[in-house]
């Protein structure tokens, strides 16, 4: 057994605790939490207290491509849709080898900011890989595009394979998902037919969806850039009525409660309460969505809905490093939260969006022995030190009880 206490203890599902403790078992869940003294010390149990520290739930990043780690810095175009050809160019370049490597370098760089769990999307292949050989915690959601031209029987067949050729990763704490990219680059019968596969197989879906403006363009009346991208391509107009990207998912049938929709940016009312109504999640990437779009998602009409909402970093090429922290700092102010309720978005909010809340998200019996360690004084408010806090500042973090990061 391991036994933990530090200065302060953020459970989440409590107030913190000034001088606090947790005890995990050899299956690395936690068995007690509290003050000092209330906590068993068994004889056997390693025992660490941490002066000046305050340990929190590990971080939960909803909205990751850690496939793309390494390319920080590389594309910095300004208009979206070239950006996003560049990062097409540049991942032309990289052999699978690559992608595991950097693949495996993103997961480590998430430990060692505090973050034990990620959500990913990708097409690679490379972070269900890398997170089942570093029996890592996190969804990766494996994307699929037909750029609306392609066989949709073509398109499902070879992204039936490719998920067969991954599912073995999908072991422990690691699942996979579908991703049907964006509507941009997926037609409805592929988000169709992708729905009904993540429905047969009870896996969960992540989409990008309402992040540019001109991806509302494309539905409301097919003009802008990727209608342009599209009609050069023989794709003729993909609505016959204006309809929100929202909207148009739910045509779908990709709405439902194993839904997350990282970004989420162009949405009215309604599409809030579609969201709302089939239990979707988002994936709130401030900086990214500021970067790129100039816009901020309505996050507090999310949460006045009960939209379950969790922070993501987007991947390091669109912001770096990565961030989470930085990333709830940015939704607290759009939201209006609490000290308490931006740290609770940054884990159980996390957990909430991604369907692992009774697993993780919070210091609690039973939850696995997530953690991240950080920097205290005596004189500050825990939360607000959470909160003030960067990537450098976590000194050890565990997973599952796991040592898998300090310096
Ligand atoms: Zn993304």
């Amino acid at each position: 057994m391991r036994r933990l206490s530090a200065s302060w203890l953020v459970p989440v599902s409590a107030p913190p605790i000034a001088g606090g403790a947790v005890l995990i078992d050899d299956r690395g869940r936690i068995v007690a939490v509290g003050e000092d003294e209330a906590v068993p010390t068994p004889e056997h149990a390693s025992s660490e207290h941490f002066v000046d520290g305050i340990l929190l739930p590990g971080l939960i990043n909803t909205h990751t491509h850690l496939e793309l780690t390494g390319f920080a810095g590389q594309a910095d175009d300004p208009i979206f849709w070239d950006w996003i050809k560049h990062i097409i160019a540049l991942k032309a370049g990289r052999s699978e080898e690559d992608f595991f490597r950097a693949a495996e370098a993103g997961v480590r760089a998430c430990w060692a900011s505090g973050v034990t769990t990620v959500c990913d999307m990708g097409n690679s292949g490379s972070v269900v890989a890398a997170l089942h050989a570093l029996d890592g915690s996190g969804i990766a959601h494996h994307e699929v595009f037909d750029l609306h031209s392609a066989d949709p029987d073509v398109t499902m067949k070879r992204f039936g394979g490719e998920l067969q050729r991954l599912a073995h990763h999908a072991t422990g704490r690691v699942q996979l998902g579908v991703s049907p990219h964006a509507p941009y680059t997926v037609s409805g019968e592929v988000y169709r037919r992708t729905a009904e596969l993540a429905r047969a197989h009870g896996v969960p879906i992540g989409v990008h969806i309402a992040e540019a403006q001109d991806e509302t363009r494309l539905l409301q009346d097919f003009t802008g850039t990727f209608a342009d991208f599209l009609r050069a391509r023989g794709v003729g107009p993909l609505s016959d009525v204006p309809i929100s990207p929202v909207a148009w998912l739910d045509q779908h049938g990709v709405l439902s409660s194993r839904t997350l929709c990282a970004h989420a940016i162009h949405t009215d009312l309604d599409d809030a309460h579609l969201l709302r109504r089939h239990g979707c999640a988002v994936a709130h990437c401030p900086r990214s969505n500021r970067r790129h779009h100039g816009a901020d998602a309505p996050v507090r009409r999310y949460v006045e809905l009960g939209v379950p909402l969790g922070l993501g970093t987007d991947s390091e090429v669109s912001v770096a490093p990565l961030d989470l922290i930085a990333e709830a700092r940015e939704a607290r102010k759009l939201a209006g939260w609490t000290a308490g309720e931006t740290v609770r978005a940054l884990t159980l909010g996390g957990a909430e969006a991604l369907g692992l809340e009774s697993s993780c998200g919070t210091l609690e019996p039973g939850r696995w022995a997530d953690l991240a360690l950080t920097r205290a004084d005596a004189a500050t408010e825990p939360l607000e030190q959470v909160l003030a806090s960067g990537p450098g500042d976590v000194s050890v973090t565990w997973l599952g009880g796991r040592e898998v990061h300090r310096t």
